[in-house]
C-alpha cells in the first residue's frame, strides 16, 4: 500500500468534487456550471443532463444503485428518499438512468415533515432543488445531492435556504464596505464556520437496557457514580484503545466525504471525547457537520458503541455543546476579522468588528433563540457552558484598544501610532494571550468569533442564520451612513467611535460563570433569558421579523411559523421525556424495589423463625429507608402522571411549552430525586438498569 498517499488519496474519493468535475465533464459544462454558481444563476437543462450523466457514471463505477436529494427539513436532522437507477426499456430490460430533471428538482411529499401550520395536508406536495455550491456524494452506496426543500408554493421548509440567503446578504453589506476601503477586485464575501463537535461514547448493551437513553437521547434517572469529573483526568486524557479505533474509524469514513476532520481529543467530562474539523464556507460546513453527526452514530453501533449527541446525557457531569467558529472571508483569501499587518488593514478590521459588536448587542434575543431547545436548558447558565446571558469577550489588549478610541487617548503601547483617520491604533494586534476565557458566550479568538452556546445536537444552520443576517443589517447600516458623508476619514471615524459608545455595554471580559456577572449583565441592560421558554417568544419581536424580512430571509408567516414548530418541539420533548420517565418508574424501579423489599422483610421473617437472638437492625433500618423513598417516589410519580393528562388539554403552543417548564419539569425532578434516593440503597442484582458507573466507566 502506498502509505505515503493513502490519506490523500481517500480524501473526497466519494465527492464529485472539483478534481472529478474537472476530469468527468466537458470543459464547457464545467464552465458553465462554475459560472452559474458564482453568479447565482439558474442551470439550463441541458447542461443539468451532461451533469447528471457524468455524476451516473461516477457513482456506478463505485457500486451505486441508488440516487437520493438530500436535505434538510426543521426537524434538525437531514431527509432522504432512495430512488434507483433503473429505467425500463422496451424489450423488458432495464437500463441505468438520471437526468438532468431529476439531479435539479425532487417532489418529495411534505406532509410529514414540521411546517407550523404553512402547509394544510391536501397541498402537501413539497419540492427539493438542487443546491450546486455544495458538491454531491456517495454515502451508503446512495448518491446524495444536496438539495433545498420548500413547499409547492414557495415558501421554505428547510434550514439551508434561509442559510444561504443569509450568506448572500452579508455578501452584498460586506463589499459595499469592502468598496468604500477601495476594494473593488473582491468579488465575494463567504462567512466561514468550523465547528467543534463534543459527543459521549457509551457501551451499546448498556445503552439497549436504558429506555431513557433510546427514546430520550439522556439519562432520565440515575445517581452519580461514586466519580465525576472532579479528578480533571479526561481532559486531553490518553484514549482507550477502543474508543481510539471508533475515532480512527470515523476520521477515515469523514475524509472519504470531503470532511476535514482534524482534531480529536477526550473532554471533561469521562466518556466524552470531541472532534473539530478545518473551517470551510458556512454552507459545506453545515452539510458536512450533519453528516459527522450522521457518521458518529452509524461507525459507533460498528463498534459496539452508542454515540450520544444530547447536551446534556448524564446529571452531574458536563454536557456537550458545539463551538461555531465564525469568521469572513474574501475570494482573494482575505479573512475580515483578521486584525492583519498593515494599520490600513487594522481600521478595516475595526469596521468589521463594530459591526458585529453592534449586531450582537442590538440582537441578543436572536442570538439565543438560535440556541435555544429543551436540551441546552441544562446547559446554558449551569457553570459548564456559557450562561445564557449573551456578551463578547475581546481580550484585555482589543478592549483597550477600544477603549482608547472611544476616549480619543493615545492607545499605550510603544508600537502606538496616530493613524490618518483620526484613530489611534496599534499597527498590529497581537493576538490576545487571555483568549482562552473558556466561560464566554462569543469570544474573538485572533481571528475569528468563537459562538459557544450551541448544543452538541444543534444544525449550525439556524445559529449561522441568526449570524449572517444581523452582521449584514449591522454593515447595511454602515454601509448607507459611510456612502452618504462628505468625508469618509470623518464619518468612519465617528462611527467607530460612536458604536463602541453605544454598545460596549455587550463586551465583558471576565469570569461568565460568576453571579456576580448575572448582576452586573442586569445593570447593563442585557438580556437573560434563561429558559427556551422565556426566549422563543422574542422571535416573533416585531423588530426580529423587520429584519428576517428586509433582508430576505423569512416572510413574517414562515417566521410565525418557525416559532410554531419550535415551541411544538420543546414541548413534546418533555412530554416523551416525562412518559418515559412514569414508564420506567412504574414499570422497572418500582418493581424491582418492590423485590427487594421482599427479600429484606422474608429475612426478618425467617431470622424470626429460626430463633436467632440477634436483632434484625440492619433488614428493618434498611427496609425502612427504602420503604420511605419507594412512597416518595409512588407519590412523585403518580403525581407526574395526573399533569401528564392535564398538559393535553392546552390548545395553545406557548401555555403548552410553558406549562412543561414550570409544571412538568419540577415534577419529573422531583420523581427523579426520589428514584436517585433509592437507586443507593437498593442491592446491585435488583437495581434492574444500568448505572452511571457502568455507563461512563464501562466502555
Ligand atoms: P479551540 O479548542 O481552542 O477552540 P480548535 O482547534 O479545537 O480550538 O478549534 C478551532 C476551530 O476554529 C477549528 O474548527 C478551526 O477550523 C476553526 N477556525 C479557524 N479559523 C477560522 C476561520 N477563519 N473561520 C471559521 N473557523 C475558523
Ligand atoms: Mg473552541
Amino acid at each position: 500500500m502506498d502509505n505515503k498517499n493513502y490519506v490523500p488519496n481517500l480524501f473526497g474519493s466519494m465527492v464529485f468534487n472539483e478534481n472529478t468535475m474537472k476530469e468527468r465533464l466537458p470543459k464547457q459544462t464545467y464552465k458553465d456550471l462554475k459560472k452559474a454558481i458564482e453568479n447565482n444563476s439558474e442551470l439550463n437543462l441541458e447542461i443539468a443532463n451532461v451533469i447528471a450523466n457524468a455524476m451516473k457514471d461516477w457513482a456506478l463505477e463505485k457500486g451505486v444503485t441508488h440516487f437520493t436529494h438530500w436535505f434538510q427539513p426543521m426537524t434538525g436532522i437531514t431527509a432522504e428518499k432512495h430512488d434507483a437507477f433503473i429505467q425500463p426499456t422496451a424489450d423488458g430490460n432495464i437500463i441505468m438512468e438520471f437526468s438532468g430533471k431529476e439531479l435539479i428538482k425532487g417532489e418529495p411529499d411534505a406532509s410529514s415533515f414540521p411546517s407550523g401550520g404553512l402547509r394544510a395536508t391536501f397541498e402537501a406536495r413539497g419540492y427539493t432543488a438542487w443546491d450546486p455550491t455544495s458538491y454531491a456524494f456517495i454515502k451508503d452506496n446512495i448518491l446524495c445531492i444536496p438539495t433545498v426543500f420548500m413547499s409547492y408554493t414557495g415558501e421554505v421548509l428547510d434550514k439551508k435556504t434561509p442559510l444561504l440567503r443569509s450568506m448572500e446578504a452579508l455578501n452584498k453589506q460586506a463589499l459595499r464596505i469592502l468598496k468604500l476601503f477601495g476594494k473593488d477586485n473582491v468579488k465575494r464575501v463567504t462567512t466561514t464556520v468550523g465547528p467543534e463537535q463534543e459527543y459521549f461514547l457509551v457501551d451499546k448493551e448498556y445503552y439497549s437496557k436504558r429506555l431513557d437513553l433510546m427514546l430520550t437521547g439522556r439519562t432520565l434517572l440515575g445517581a452519580k457514580a461514586p466519580k465525576g469529573q472532579e479528578l480533571e483526568d479526561h481532559y486531553f486524557g490518553n484514549i482507550k484503545t477502543r474508543v481510539a479505533a471508533y475515532m480512527e474509524d470515523l476520521d477515515r469514513e469523514l475524509w472519504k466525504l470531503g470532511v476535514l476532520a482534524k482534531t480529536k481529543h477526550n473532554e471533561v467530562a469521562p466518556a466524552q471525547h470531541e472532534l473539530a474539523p478545518i473551517f470551510a464556507s458556512t454552507n459545506i460546513s453545515a452539510d458536512h457537520n450533519q453528516l459527522t453527526m450522521e457518521l458518529m452514530k452509524k461507525i459507533a453501533d460498528k463498534h459496539g458503541l452508542v454515540c450520544l449527541l444530547h447536551e446534556k446525557p448524564f446529571e452531574g457531569i458536563n454536557g456537550s455543546g458545539k463551538h461555531n467558529n465564525w469568521s469572513l472571508s474574501t475570494d482573494l483569501g482575505e479573512n475580515l476579522l483578521d486584525p492583519g499587518k498593515k494599520p490600513e488593514d487594522n481600521v478595516q478590521f475595526l469596521t468589521f468588528l463594530c459591526a458585529v459588536i453592534k449586531a450582537v448587542d442590538e440582537y441578543q434575543d436572536l442570538l439565543r433563540i438560535s440556541v435555544a431547545n429543551a436540551g441546552n436548558d441544562h446547559r446554558l447558565g449551569a457553570n459548564e457552558a456559557p450562561p445564557a446571558i449573551v456578551s463578547i469577550f475581546l481580550g484585555d489588549h482589543l478592549e483597550a484598544v477600544l477603549e482608547s478610541i472611544e476616549n480619543s487617548s493615545v492607545y499605550a503601547s510603544e508600537k502606538a501610532t496616530k493613524m490618518e483617520l483620526g484613530v489611534d491604533i496599534i499597527p498590529k494586534f497581537t493576538k490576545d494571550t487571555t483568549d482562552r476565557n473558556r466561560t464566554s458566550p462569543f469570544a474573538f479568538t485572533g481571528n475569528k468569533f468563537e459562538f459557544r452556546m450551541l448544543g452538541s445536537t444543534f444544525s449550525v444552520s439556524g445559529p449561522n442564520i441568526v449570524l449572517n443576517t444581523i452582521a449584514a443589517e449591522a454593515l447595511e447600516q454602515f454601509a448607507d451612513t459611510l456612502e452618504a458623508a462628505p468625508d469618509f476619514k470623518t464619518a468612519l471615524d465617528d462611527l467607530i467611535k460612536s458604536t463602541i459608545q453605544k454598545h460596549k455595554r455587550i463586551i465583558f471580559n471576565g469570569n461568565n460563570y460568576s453571579d456576580e456577572w448575572v448582576e452586573e449583565a442586569e445593570k447593563r441592560g442585557l438580556l437573560n433569558l434563561k429558559t427556551t421558554v422565556d426566549a422563543l417568544p422574542h422571535f416573533v419581536d416585531e423588530k426580529n421579523i423587520a429584519l428576517f424580512e428586509k433582508h430576505n430571509i423569512f416572510t413574517n408567516v414562515e417566521m410565525h411559523s418557525r416559532y410554531e414548530i419550535l415551541l411544538e418541539e420543546y414541548s413534546k420533548v418533555l412530554n416523551i421525556e416525562a412518559l418515559t420517565t412514569v414508564d420506567m418508574v412504574r414499570r422497572q424501579i418500582l418493581p424491582a424495589v418492590t423485590s427487594f423489599m421482599k427479600e429484606l422483610s422474608d429475612t426478618i421473617i425467617s431470622k424470626k423463625s429460626v430463633g436467632l437472638s440477634t436483632s434484625c437492625d440492619m433488614e428493618k433500618g434498611t427496609l425502612t429507608q427504602v420503604s420511605t423513598f419507594a412512597n416518595k417516589l409512588y407519590e412523585e410519580v403518580e403525581k407526574l402522571n395526573t399533569l401528564l393528562t392535564k398538559a393535553e388539554e392546552r390548545k395553545d403552543a406557548y401555555d403548552n411549552a410553558n406549562f412543561y417548564k414550570s409544571e412538568v419539569i419540577p415534577a419529573m425532578e422531583a420523581t427523579r430525586a426520589a428514584c436517585d434516593g433509592l437507586e443507593v440503597l437498593v442491592g446491585e442484582n435488583y437495581w434492574p438498569i444500568p448505572t452511571y458507573s457502568d455507563l461512563i466507566f464501562r466502555i
